[in-house]
């Protein structure tokens, strides 16, 4: 009869667990970092014909943001990407409104190095976020490291002041909290997307989802090897739709997600 008990005991631990990873316990919050509304000029979207963009009424530029995220899952704080660490940037007092300290966060998923991405990791000399372990890309950075020193001073710094606590990774290794990385390459040599849950937190997929959801052929100037961002783009938006996956962009218009 006690063991009976027991088992049933460890019956019900065992469904407690398998419960514990379900999505309604991922909490996601997007942090807007830019202060005033943001257009991505026309111009960024060379090849997009004049046509196009009258048609879509986007002459004026493409609704867009920058964003970081804040997920909250298996009682951690994780923050993917850190947004620009510009003097008006919204990151620190975002966080603190949602009652989380710097000090709070436990890991940090970079999904590229552009410096509209990282600038956040820094508050003057400092590491802005002191206790957080932070997790890149093993081909990213290495392609950036491999880039002239005069050309990357900052990211250096700052990849300085996480030395300790830095961690590089290929994707489809096992990474905390039951975080998947997925290769997004193009817009960066290791441009990363991570899923959490049934989210997929794509960094820089899309720069003018007004136009790129239906026209992912065109590029913004920023992606360093166009071919395979547009690519990347239609295979990840097709996963997703197959998957049924939210896709939350570090530039997508409010709500930040599609
Ligand atoms: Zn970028
Ligand atoms: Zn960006």
């Amino acid at each position: 009869m006690k063991n009976k008990a027991i088992l049933m005991l460890a019956a019900a631990l065992t469904f407690n667990n398998a419960c514990r990873n379900t999505v309604s316990e991922i909490e996601i919050h997007p942090i807007q970092d830019n202060v005033k509304p943001r257009l991505m000029p026309r111009a960024l979207f060379a090849e997009a014909p004049d046509s196009l963009i009258s048609e879509l009424g986007l002459e004026e530029g493409i609704p867009a943001s920058v964003c970081a995220f804040l997920v909250k899952t298996e009682n951690k704080e994780i923050l993917f990407d850190a947004a620009n660490g510009a003097a008006d940037s919204q990151l620190l007092p975002t966080l603190s409104s949602l009652q989380v300290k710097p000090e709070d966060i436990d890991h940090i998923f970079i999904t590229h190095l552009h410096g509209d991405h990282i600038g956040g990791l820094t508050s003057g000399q400092k590491a802005a976020f002191p206790n957080a372990q932070l997790h890149i890309n093993i081909v990213e950075l290495d392609a950036w490291m491999s880039m002239p020193e005069e050309q990357t001073i900052s990211l250096r710094k700052t990849i300085e002041l996480y030395k300790d606590r830095l961690h590089t990774f290929i994707p489809d290794e096992t990474l905390p909290c039951g975080i998947k990385a997925v290769e997004a390459y193009g817009h960066t040599p290791g441009h990363t997307a991570y899923q959490v849950g049934e989210n997929l937190i794509a960094g820089d997929i899309m720069h003018g989802t007004a136009l790129q959801v239906d026209y992912p052929q065109y590029c913004a100037r920023f992606d360093m090897d166009k071919e395979k961002a547009v690519q990347t783009r239609k295979a990840l938006m097709e996963t997703a739709e197959r998957e049924g996956l939210k896709v939350y962009g570090m530039h997508f218009p409010q709500p930040y997600w599609l």
